[in-house]
């Protein structure tokens, strides 16, 4: 990301800190449609509004921290990515992201598969109407019960890890009298995060099996031997929050050399390949991803670019998008508390939240942008970090951006761009009670998941 260290314009302090920033925005009352869900905007009082509601009023409703859902974002994200790809590729959207029983209705009425990764997330997906044969079993190490669920409910794919689950599931699927349909996940060697991807050395990770060495061969080699499984196809995914698609172009490459050895040396041709998720957006306004579409054609032209050169039929694709359907959907809101300014260096923010509802930051280093959005203000631009009430000093929300200097306790700031890996990652550290989720939609807003209670807490606690 090219951000610069000394930005211009106007500043607090003589001398700025080095930090991940750019210059202020011009306009801090301005939300970039890059950033915030698309039924963002101001109202007249210049109040934030989602689906035609204003914060205020939802703070005032459903308090704060809570995460706002922007449904008819989400629906468009879905629709987009299933437009993209057309009848002959299928768009799982990968669950871990956030998964709750009203989005599994909006995927299912728009049209959308699921990727599940626990026998707890196969549950929600079953309990809210998702047929199983549109759902696909992921994980590096789904235990028996889980795998005799997934088997006996049917689901349309389990994506095989390693060699002892290959003959696991073999094993489960034919004492049930049934035949699997799975894929093999294969570690290409290739890992790509934002910008870049490396082409070599990245075996060296939990998940798959690796072509390296003919691994994912002798893989292949098994699974069709066992009359358990029906193996349709080879998976892969190399990483997250990617702009460049040259790391697919490898990964694709090698896939579809995967699938040439294989006809040449069981004559048989794999009819599916999956090329995982793992696709960007935009967290702050520096950041510029690409549409489903331009993935689409690009995913599709190199498919069928090697296979062509390797004379095999084109396999159908499937994509597992997460964060690119659900990420820009979702703002968090919080409620400004303490500010310290510290002379020289930044003012630190303090929100009523923090790494229990958002811990990307900490985790990652991820970036974020914030807005005041409870008013606007034509006050000049601040350096802030953005922290939240935990007793760590890693709880940083937003690292480094711009809020107006007039900003004071009881106003209201929201982080886009965190509906996915946000609330699917919170938790109860400190005993945070872990925000709601409220969905918005033209001018009516639905609590989908609700806010924990101090009683839901204590409930656990039966010692
Ligand atoms: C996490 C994951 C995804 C989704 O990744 P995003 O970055 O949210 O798009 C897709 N497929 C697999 C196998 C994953 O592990």
């Amino acid at each position: 990301m090219s951000r610069s260290a000394h930005p211009a314009g106007p500043r607090h302090a003589d001398v700025l800190p080095e930090g991940h920033y750019s210059a202020p925005p011009a306009d801090l009352n301005s939300l970039d449609p890059k950033v915030w869900s698309q039924t963002v905007g101001r109202n007249a009082d210049g109040v934030a509004t989602v689906g035609g509601l204003d914060v205020t009023a939802l703070a005032e409703e459903f308090g704060t921290p809570a995460y706002f859902l922007d449904e008819d974002d989400f629906r468009a994200r879905c629709r987009a990515w299933a437009e993209a790809f057309g009848k002959d590729a299928d768009v799982f959207y990968a669950g871990k992201a956030f998964l709750s029983r009203a989005i599994v209705r909006w995927l299912h009425e728009e049209g959308l598969n699921l990727d599940v990764c626990s026998g707890t997330e196969l549950a929600t997906a079953l309990s809210a109407g998702m047929p199983a044969g549109r759902i696909a079993f992921h994980g590096n190490n789904k235990s028996e019960d889980e795998i005799l669920r997934a088997v006996e409910v049917g689901v349309g794919r389990i994506v095989l890890d390693s060699f002892q689950e290959i003959v696991r599931v073999a094993h489960i699927a034919h004492s049930l009298g049934k035949r699997q349909r799975v894929q093999i996940r294969v570690t290409v060697g290739v890992e790509a995060h934002t910008h870049e991807f490396i082409a070599t050395a990245h075996e060296d990770q939990k998940f798959g099996i690796a072509l390296a060495g003919g691994q994912a061969a002798e893989a292949v080699r098994r699974a069709l031997k066992l009359d358990g499984l029906e193996l349709i196809g080879i998976h892969s995914h190399i990483g997250s929050q990617i702009f460049d698609m040259a790391g697919f172009e490898v990964s694709a490459r090698r896939v579809v050399q995967l699938l040439a050895e294989v006809r040449d040396e069981h004559g048989v041709e794999l009819p599916e390949i999956d090329l995982g998720g793992g696709l960007g957006i935009a967290y702050t306004s520096d950041d510029d991803p690409r549409e489903p579409h331009e993935i689409a054609k690009a995913l599709n032209e190199i498919v069928s670019r090697e296979c062509e050169a390797a004379g095999l039929r084109t396999p159908r694709i499937s994509v597992e998008p997460g964060r690119a359907i659900v990420g820009p959907s979702a703002f968090t809101l919080y409620e400004v508390g303490t500010i310290k300014p510290l002379e020289g260096l930044r003012t630190y923010v303090s929100v009523d939240g923090g790494m229990s509802d958002n811990i990307r930051t900490a985790l990652y280093d991820a970036e974020y942008s914030v807005a005041l959005v409870s008013r606007t203000s034509d006050a000049e631009p601040m350096l802030v970090r953005v922290v939240g009430k935990h007793c760590e000093s890693g709880d940083i929300v937003v690292r480094d951006a711009f809020l107006p200097a007039d900003l004071a306790p009881g106003d209201l700031v929201a982080v886009p761009a965190t509906g996915a890996y946000c609330r699917s990652m919170a938790s109860n550290y400190n005993h945070a009670l872990r925000p709601p989720v409220v969905a918005v939609r033209d001018g009516e807003a639905r609590v989908i998941v609700r806010r924990e209670t101090e009683e839901d807490l204590l409930r656990l606690d039966v010692g």
